[in-house]
Protein backbone atom coordinates (compact mmCIF):
# COMPACT_ATOMS: atom_id res chain seq x y z
CA UNK A 1 0.00 0.00 0.00
CA UNK A 2 1.39 3.63 -0.40
CA UNK A 3 0.15 6.47 1.50
CA UNK A 4 0.91 10.34 0.45
CA UNK A 5 3.18 12.86 3.05
CA UNK A 6 3.11 16.18 2.08
CA UNK A 7 2.62 15.27 -1.52
CA UNK A 8 5.10 12.80 -1.64
CA UNK A 9 4.68 8.94 -2.38
CA UNK A 10 5.70 6.17 0.48
CA UNK A 11 5.13 2.67 0.19
CA UNK A 12 4.21 1.12 3.39
CA UNK A 13 6.63 -1.65 3.05
CA UNK A 14 9.62 -3.05 5.90
CA UNK A 15 12.52 -3.60 5.05
CA UNK A 16 12.36 -7.47 4.64
CA UNK A 17 9.31 -7.09 2.16
CA UNK A 18 11.37 -3.95 0.66
CA UNK A 19 14.33 -6.54 0.07
CA UNK A 20 12.15 -9.24 -1.19
CA UNK A 21 10.54 -6.70 -4.24
CA UNK A 22 14.16 -5.57 -5.30
CA UNK A 23 15.35 -8.57 -5.64
CA UNK A 24 12.29 -9.25 -7.68
CA UNK A 25 13.18 -6.26 -9.78
CA UNK A 26 16.52 -6.99 -10.53
CA UNK A 27 15.98 -11.14 -11.16
CA UNK A 28 13.42 -9.41 -14.01
CA UNK A 29 15.67 -6.61 -15.24
CA UNK A 30 13.07 -4.77 -14.72
CA UNK A 31 14.90 -1.27 -15.24
CA UNK A 32 13.11 0.35 -11.46
CA UNK A 33 14.09 3.04 -9.24
CA UNK A 34 14.39 2.46 -5.95
CA UNK A 35 13.73 5.36 -3.26
CA UNK A 36 14.94 5.89 0.18
CA UNK A 37 12.97 8.97 1.58
CA UNK A 38 13.83 11.05 4.23
CA UNK A 39 11.88 14.11 5.92
CA UNK A 40 14.91 16.66 3.99
CA UNK A 41 13.73 15.30 0.98
CA UNK A 42 10.15 15.61 1.12
CA UNK A 43 10.74 19.16 2.46
CA UNK A 44 13.12 19.80 -0.59
CA UNK A 45 9.99 18.29 -3.14
CA UNK A 46 7.71 21.31 -2.00
CA UNK A 47 9.66 23.44 -4.18
CA UNK A 48 11.61 21.24 -6.52
CA UNK A 49 8.86 19.32 -9.27
CA UNK A 50 10.94 17.36 -10.74
CA UNK A 51 12.17 15.62 -7.92
CA UNK A 52 9.35 15.17 -6.29
CA UNK A 53 7.72 13.97 -9.66
CA UNK A 54 10.81 11.22 -9.30
CA UNK A 55 10.05 9.88 -5.96
CA UNK A 56 6.32 9.57 -7.17
CA UNK A 57 7.25 7.67 -10.18
CA UNK A 58 9.65 5.46 -8.62
CA UNK A 59 8.87 1.42 -8.04
CA UNK A 60 9.05 2.09 -4.06
CA UNK A 61 9.73 4.70 -2.17
CA UNK A 62 10.66 3.86 1.35
CA UNK A 63 10.72 5.48 4.71
CA UNK A 64 13.86 6.44 6.04
CA UNK A 65 13.10 8.68 8.50
CA UNK A 66 11.86 9.18 11.87
CA UNK A 67 9.21 11.32 10.84
CA UNK A 68 8.11 9.91 8.18
CA UNK A 69 7.42 7.23 9.83
CA UNK A 70 5.07 9.10 12.52
CA UNK A 71 3.79 10.50 9.76
CA UNK A 72 2.99 7.01 7.92
CA UNK A 73 1.49 6.00 11.36
CA UNK A 74 -1.01 9.25 11.95
CA UNK A 75 -2.50 8.03 8.67
CA UNK A 76 -3.01 4.23 9.65
CA UNK A 77 -0.07 2.73 8.54
CA UNK A 78 1.27 -0.42 10.33
CA UNK A 79 5.05 0.10 9.67
CA UNK A 80 6.63 -0.79 12.60
CA UNK A 81 10.12 0.38 11.62
CA UNK A 82 12.24 2.91 9.24
CA UNK A 83 13.53 1.16 6.39
CA UNK A 84 17.68 2.58 6.40
CA UNK A 85 19.54 2.34 3.30
CA UNK A 86 22.35 0.82 5.33
CA UNK A 87 19.75 -1.92 6.25
CA UNK A 88 18.59 -2.72 3.38
CA UNK A 89 22.15 -2.97 1.11
CA UNK A 90 22.76 -5.35 3.97
CA UNK A 91 19.88 -7.80 3.41
CA UNK A 92 19.82 -6.89 -0.64
CA UNK A 93 23.10 -8.34 -0.40
CA UNK A 94 22.36 -11.00 1.95
CA UNK A 95 19.89 -11.85 -0.82
CA UNK A 96 21.64 -11.36 -4.05
CA UNK A 97 24.31 -13.45 -2.26
CA UNK A 98 22.73 -16.98 -3.67
CA UNK A 99 21.34 -15.51 -6.89
CA UNK A 100 24.76 -14.59 -8.39
CA UNK A 101 23.27 -11.58 -8.86
CA UNK A 102 26.04 -8.60 -8.83
CA UNK A 103 25.82 -5.43 -7.39
CA UNK A 104 27.61 -1.88 -7.92
CA UNK A 105 28.48 0.83 -5.86
CA UNK A 106 28.78 4.46 -6.49
CA UNK A 107 29.19 7.50 -5.10
CA UNK A 108 31.25 8.80 -1.78
CA UNK A 109 35.03 10.47 -1.60
CA UNK A 110 37.52 8.53 -3.73
CA UNK A 111 38.62 4.97 -1.90
CA UNK A 112 34.95 4.72 -0.01
CA UNK A 113 32.82 2.80 -2.35
CA UNK A 114 35.94 -0.02 -2.39
CA UNK A 115 36.45 0.14 1.16
CA UNK A 116 32.27 -0.28 1.47
CA UNK A 117 33.18 -3.66 -0.96
CA UNK A 118 35.99 -4.81 0.82
CA UNK A 119 33.40 -4.99 3.89
CA UNK A 120 30.45 -6.54 2.08
CA UNK A 121 32.84 -8.73 0.24
CA UNK A 122 34.08 -10.02 3.91
CA UNK A 123 30.17 -10.00 5.08
CA UNK A 124 28.72 -11.83 2.25
CA UNK A 125 32.10 -14.03 0.51
CA UNK A 126 29.95 -15.51 -2.41
CA UNK A 127 28.08 -11.60 -3.36
CA UNK A 128 29.14 -10.67 -6.75
CA UNK A 129 30.34 -7.13 -6.87
CA UNK A 130 31.11 -6.03 -10.23
CA UNK A 131 32.72 -2.68 -9.79
CA UNK A 132 32.78 0.69 -7.37
CA UNK A 133 33.40 4.18 -8.82
CA UNK A 134 33.74 7.42 -6.34
CA UNK A 135 30.98 10.32 -6.32
CA UNK A 136 33.10 13.09 -7.17
CA UNK A 137 33.34 12.98 -10.98
CA UNK A 138 32.17 15.78 -13.64
CA UNK A 139 28.60 15.73 -15.15
CA UNK A 140 30.07 15.22 -18.49
CA UNK A 141 31.53 11.73 -16.77
CA UNK A 142 28.09 10.58 -16.34
CA UNK A 143 27.81 8.36 -19.74
CA UNK A 144 31.04 6.78 -19.56
CA UNK A 145 30.39 6.16 -15.65
CA UNK A 146 26.63 4.40 -17.16
CA UNK A 147 28.37 2.17 -20.05
CA UNK A 148 31.00 1.17 -17.16
CA UNK A 149 28.14 0.04 -14.75
CA UNK A 150 26.30 -1.51 -17.82
CA UNK A 151 30.28 -3.21 -18.75
CA UNK A 152 30.23 -4.62 -15.53
CA UNK A 153 26.90 -6.92 -15.70
CA UNK A 154 25.59 -5.03 -12.80
CA UNK A 155 22.06 -5.94 -11.55
CA UNK A 156 21.81 -3.75 -9.02
CA UNK A 157 23.08 -0.43 -8.31
CA UNK A 158 23.47 1.69 -4.85
CA UNK A 159 24.44 5.61 -5.80
CA UNK A 160 25.39 7.48 -2.64
CA UNK A 161 25.72 11.12 -4.21
CA UNK A 162 23.50 12.46 -1.72
CA UNK A 163 19.95 13.69 -2.65
CA UNK A 164 18.37 15.52 -5.05
CA UNK A 165 21.87 14.63 -7.09
CA UNK A 166 21.39 10.65 -6.69
CA UNK A 167 18.13 10.71 -7.74
CA UNK A 168 18.14 12.62 -10.47
CA UNK A 169 21.61 10.82 -11.99
CA UNK A 170 19.70 7.24 -11.53
CA UNK A 171 16.76 8.85 -13.15
CA UNK A 172 18.69 10.21 -16.02
CA UNK A 173 21.08 7.24 -16.52
CA UNK A 174 19.26 4.10 -14.89
CA UNK A 175 18.77 2.68 -18.20
CA UNK A 176 22.18 3.10 -19.57
CA UNK A 177 23.25 1.56 -17.18
CA UNK A 178 21.38 -2.31 -17.56
CA UNK A 179 20.58 -2.33 -13.63
CA UNK A 180 17.20 -3.89 -13.01
CA UNK A 181 16.99 -1.57 -9.90
CA UNK A 182 18.86 1.30 -8.75
CA UNK A 183 18.75 2.88 -5.49
CA UNK A 184 19.70 6.10 -3.63
CA UNK A 185 21.66 5.59 -0.18
CA UNK A 186 22.65 9.21 1.07
CA UNK A 187 25.76 8.83 2.90
CA UNK A 188 25.57 4.95 3.70
CA UNK A 189 28.28 3.78 1.80
CA UNK A 190 30.29 6.46 4.59
CA UNK A 191 28.96 4.38 7.16
CA UNK A 192 29.79 0.39 5.49
CA UNK A 193 33.14 1.94 4.68
CA UNK A 194 33.64 2.74 8.59
CA UNK A 195 34.22 6.18 7.25
CA UNK A 196 31.49 7.33 9.42
CA UNK A 197 30.24 5.92 12.74
CA UNK A 198 26.67 4.95 12.79
CA UNK A 199 24.88 6.40 15.87
CA UNK A 200 24.28 3.79 18.77
CA UNK A 201 21.82 1.05 18.54
CA UNK A 202 20.11 2.76 21.77
CA UNK A 203 19.84 6.18 20.06
CA UNK A 204 18.82 4.72 16.75
CA UNK A 205 15.95 2.53 18.60
CA UNK A 206 14.55 6.06 20.26
CA UNK A 207 14.59 7.86 16.55
CA UNK A 208 17.45 10.57 17.70
CA UNK A 209 20.07 8.89 14.88
CA UNK A 210 19.37 12.99 13.30
CA UNK A 211 20.20 14.13 16.62
CA UNK A 212 23.58 11.65 17.16
CA UNK A 213 24.40 12.90 13.27
CA UNK A 214 24.13 16.42 14.10
CA UNK A 215 26.09 15.79 17.15
CA UNK A 216 28.44 14.31 15.24
CA UNK A 217 28.77 16.95 12.45
CA UNK A 218 27.89 20.15 13.75
CA UNK A 219 27.93 22.25 10.35
CA UNK A 220 24.71 20.41 9.16
CA UNK A 221 22.70 22.23 11.38
CA UNK A 222 21.13 24.26 8.20
CA UNK A 223 20.13 21.55 6.54
CA UNK A 224 18.64 19.82 10.12
CA UNK A 225 16.19 22.73 10.39
CA UNK A 226 14.60 21.00 7.61
CA UNK A 227 13.08 18.70 10.21
CA UNK A 228 11.10 21.44 12.12
CA UNK A 229 9.76 22.14 9.00
CA UNK A 230 8.34 18.83 8.24
CA UNK A 231 7.13 18.74 11.56
CA UNK A 232 5.52 22.21 10.68
CA UNK A 233 3.76 21.33 7.56
CA UNK A 234 2.88 18.11 8.64
CA UNK A 235 0.61 19.67 11.25
CA UNK A 236 -0.69 22.59 8.97
CA UNK A 237 -1.36 19.72 6.53
CA UNK A 238 -3.58 17.65 9.45
CA UNK A 239 -5.30 20.49 10.53
CA UNK A 240 -6.21 21.76 6.46
CA UNK A 241 -7.43 17.74 6.32
CA UNK A 242 -9.02 18.59 9.30
CA UNK A 243 -10.85 21.27 8.70
CA UNK A 244 -11.46 20.31 4.76
CA UNK A 245 -13.32 17.05 6.45
CA UNK A 246 -15.09 19.06 8.85
CA UNK A 247 -16.30 21.26 5.96
CA UNK A 248 -17.30 18.36 3.94
CA UNK A 249 -19.68 16.45 7.08
CA UNK A 250 -20.83 20.29 7.64
N1 LIG B 1 28.85 12.75 -2.42
C1 LIG B 1 29.38 12.32 -3.62
N2 LIG B 1 29.56 13.23 -4.61
C2 LIG B 1 29.25 14.56 -4.46
C3 LIG B 1 28.67 14.97 -3.23
C4 LIG B 1 28.48 14.03 -2.23
O1 LIG B 1 29.66 11.14 -3.80
O2 LIG B 1 29.43 15.32 -5.40
C5 LIG B 1 28.65 11.75 -1.36
C6 LIG B 1 29.30 12.10 -0.04
O3 LIG B 1 30.67 11.73 -0.06
C7 LIG B 1 28.47 11.25 0.91
C8 LIG B 1 27.10 11.24 0.24
O4 LIG B 1 27.29 11.68 -1.08
O5 LIG B 1 28.96 9.93 0.91
C9 LIG B 1 26.11 12.22 0.88
O6 LIG B 1 25.85 11.80 2.14
P1 LIG B 1 24.71 12.47 3.02
O7 LIG B 1 24.64 11.67 4.26
O8 LIG B 1 24.92 13.93 3.10
O9 LIG B 1 23.45 12.09 2.15
P2 LIG B 1 22.09 12.87 2.00
O10 LIG B 1 21.59 13.12 3.40
O11 LIG B 1 22.42 14.12 1.26
O12 LIG B 1 21.27 11.91 1.21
Amino acid sequence: MSLTVLGCKLDDIDAEASSSRIIEFAKAKAGVQIVTLGTEMVVHAQRDAAFRSIINNAALSLCDAIGLLLAAKAQGSHLRDRVTGVDLIARICSAAEPDALGIYLLGGAPGVADDAARVLQRTFPALRIRGTQHGYFQLDDSPAIAAAIKASNADLLFVGLGFPRQEFWIAEHLAATGCGAAMGVGGSLDVLSGKVERAPESWRRFGLEWLYRLYREPHRWRRQLALPYFVWLVFIDMLRRRVGTGTANA
